[in-house]
């Protein structure tokens, strides 16, 4: 497989509507010291032994520029578990891709900064499990890892790297998040994401740990949005908004298959990075097909492409262009079809269920957290 995209996909694509992807997000793998109890990766976790080589990697770097990927996120699990970052960033680079990694920061020195820093690393995603020790490490699974990461984001700093914070807030940590957006400008970052907890992956089995009461949910938008005034032209605040206690979806990858695709560590190719969570599905392998005929001809990338897929209410609704429908691996864990209206919509007949489970989970506090596990060798 050679990295330029043929003429007759190039063209396909275009006379079917699809435009190319935006982004990739390259799990490098699903190792991670920090073992956070809303963790995205699934359940079953890629084994070290299935990663894919460093060459695998530098080919699917380049096929991914050659299709029109402007923008790689370097992911996992944690990406600097693997020995070759350095590697791959400079590969990326060459290939003319921006790079950004997102990390807890543990598995990174100041050395190894440094060396990314000169293989052209170009932003780095620092993720936040709490604003002290305690919470930290505590959500983190990992004594100390807060203290590390305190260090390397001096590191970061130093460096000069441009820095996003990462902060998944829930029901145990939402009182830090103002504390959160201060650490953020104290660590020259220019950009926070807030992310209230989103129930994918190990979050599922954690949702009565995690889940925000209603009131939370409103007062974290409200810490946001004042933010967002206070520090404007300081900081950037992205939010993603409790989803249970909401009346609408969220727009779901802007659109199945429409800006971006997911790397898994064994070279799956996903729609989103929860996809493996419906059955259905089918996926193909880096390993086996080029990265562009998988992304406009893969059957997991077109079963939800478009509207043509879309059940009542979604499908006459004056809202599909904005939100389509929600999120299908969402619809297929709380109403069990991966097409249906994502049980979050007001419009769905399981939303008011929904919002009463979302309670109970929230009142749920003698629950006790579910770690993430490891993946074997
Ligand atoms: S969410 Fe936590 S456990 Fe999962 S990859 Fe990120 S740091 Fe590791
Ligand atoms: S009915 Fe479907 S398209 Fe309309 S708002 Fe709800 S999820 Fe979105």
């Amino acid at each position: 497989m050679d990295g330029a995209i043929p003429e007759d996909l190039r063209a396909e694509g275009k006379r079917l509507g699809i435009p190319a992807p935006i982004a990739m997000l390259a799990e490098l793998t699903h190792r991670c010291p920090l073992s956070c109890p809303y963790c995205s990766n699934p359940m079953e976790l890629a084994r070290k032994n299935s990663e894919l080589e460093t060459a695998d990697w530098v080919r699917v770097f380049q096929e991914a520029a050659d299709l029109g990927v402007l923008q790689l996120h370097l992911s996992g699990g944690e990406p600097a578990s693997r020995r070759d970052l350095v590697e791959l960033v400079t590969a990326a680079r060459e290939a003319g891709l921006y790079t950004n990694l997102i990390t807890s920061g543990i598995g990174l020195t100041e050395r190894r900064l440094k060396e990314l820093e000169e293989a052209g690393l170009d932003h780095v995603q620092l993720s936040l499990q709490g604003t002290d020790t305690e919470m930290a490490d505590r959500i983190g699974g990992y004594a100390g890892g807060y203290k590390r990461k305190m260090l390397v984001a001096a590191w970061i700093k130093e460096i000069g790297f441009p820095l996003t914070l990462n902060a998944v807030v829930h029901r145990q940590n939402l009182h830090q998040l103002p504390r959160a957006i201060d650490m953020a400008l104290e660590m020259g970052a220019r950009r926070i994401e807030v992310a209230v907890v989103q129930f994918h992956g190990w979050a599922m089995i954690n949702r009565d740990a995690l889940m925000p009461t209603k009131e939370q949910a409103e007062e974290a938008s409200r810490v946001v949005a004042d933010a967002r005034v206070r520090l404007k032209g300081q900081l950037v605040l992205d939010y993603v908004p409790a989803d249970y206690h909401n009346d609408y979806p969220k727009p779901c990858m802007g659109g199945w298959g429409t800006t971006g695709l997911n790397v898994a560590p064994d070279g799956e190719v996903l729609p989103c990075h929860a996809a493996q969570t419906i059955p259905s599905l089918k996926f193909d392998n880096v390993c086996d097909k080029g990265l562009s005929e998988i992304w406009y001809r893969g059957a997991a990338f077109n079963s939800y492409r478009g509207d043509d897929w879309m059940q009542e209410p979604c499908r006459s609704c004056d809202r599909k262009k904005m939100d389509f429908g929600g999120c299908r691996c969402q619809a297929m864990a709380l109403a069990g079809d991966p097409a249906a209206t994502d049980p979050v919509c007001i419009k769905s007949p399981l939303h008011a269920e929904l919002q009463a489970r979302a309670a109970t989970f929230a009142s749920n506090d003698s629950a006790e957290l579910t770690h993430r596990g490891q993946p074997e060798a």
